[in-house]
């Protein structure tokens, strides 16, 4: 395994921190998702339990190392979630049995957290008392995706660390050294994965992807024979927001054309399609089709039990109005 080179700053600050043994017992470390923090503890962890680490690199060799690599080491506790848990008090009656037994391997003993938006109230009263005062060699790494300001007291136990969306220029080099895709289309799948290199490598790779360039296709088609009801299939068919918030980005970047922001298209590789838009319709009209769009996908995500094929054949027909069609 190896470190995505956009946390080797950030493993390099941290693992210091240790090496002059002046970190702090909890490090909370708040990050955008989709850009690898749980490899950056992984790794952090890594060296923490490595019994010869060299400089700021474990050895690999040692024994604690190859517990580590086999994900097996009985002082590294892991404590992630399935999607829609939470972790309650028992998590944390969990941890604290981990970290008040003697750790097994005679050296530090580490819990990660995944989620701190996931303990419950109760649970994180809990946890602030173990955080009070833990056995010593205990190293806690917590994660937090949102809620910059909330949950005070946690915040205030531990030492904050903030990771950030990796620039955009390395990224895109990164991800087109995984991908051998093209510039273009690495530039898009990392814009509508909003920076994160890891989810557009995902993106890019998958099926959806496909789907994408097919959907744009056909929604291309469907404008040159003046019948949107052409695109109805393909958006009922499946990841029906998915393709909202597709045509959406694209009605965005015909706006922004208008305005010759072009380097800040989302869909670099739609150019085309962008153009035709963006020179046929004014933008008011444009807007206004987002507008609609949007709340349609409002109907949909949150009206249950709603005829799906109906509300989107009725805002296609709505569209085509406001599109003028004849
Ligand atoms: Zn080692």
């Amino acid at each position: 395994m190896k470190l995505y080179p956009w946390l080797i700053k950030p493993y390099n600050n941290i693992v210091q921190q240790y090496q002059k043994k002046k970190a702090h017992h909890a490090i909370l470390i708040k990050t955008p998702r989709g850009i690898g923090v749980s490899l950056l503890i992984w790794f952090i962890s890594k060296w923490l339990l490595c019994l010869k680490p060299i400089g700021l690199n474990s050895c690999d060799k040692c024994h604690g190392c190859k517990l580590m690599s086999a994900n097996n080491h009985p002082d590294w506790h892991n404590f992630t979630l399935e999607k829609n848990n939470l972790f309650s008090i028992e998590s944390v009656r969990i941890i604290n049995e981990k970290i008040f037994t003697c750790s097994r391997q005679g050296g530090s003993k580490i819990i990660f957290l995944s989620d701190t938006g996931k303990l419950t109230e109760s649970a994180i009263n809990a946890f602030l008392k173990t955080l009070e005062e833990p056995p010593r060699k205990t190293w806690f790494f917590l994660v937090n995706y949102k809620n910059l300001n909330s949950h005070s007291t946690l915040n205030s136990r531990c030492l904050i660390y903030k990771l950030f969306i990796p620039e955009e220029k390395k990224s895109l080099y990164w991800l087109k050294k995984e991908t051998v895709k093209k510039n273009r289309s690495c530039l898009t799948a990392l814009r509508i994965n909003q920076g994160s290199p890891l989810y557009a490598k995902k993106f890019i790779n998958s099926n959806l992807w496909i789907d994408r360039i097919n959907f744009y296709e056909c929604l291309h088609d469907s404008f040159k024979k003046n019948n949107l009801l052409k695109i109805l299939p393909l958006i009922t068919e499946k990841d029906s927001q998915v393709k909202i918030d597709w045509i959406c980005f694209l009605l965005f970047d015909s706006i922004k054309f208008y305005f010759n922001e072009n380097d800040n298209l989302t869909n670099s590789d739609q150019i085309e399609l962008i153009q035709f838009f963006s020179y046929n319709y004014k933008n008011t009209i444009l807007d206004t089709s987002i507008r609609t769009w949007l709340h349609c996908k409002y109907r949909l995500s949150n009206i249950s039990g709603i005829n799906c094929e109906l509300l989107l054949s009725e805002q296609l027909l709505i569209w085509e109005k406001i599109l003028n069609f004849s």
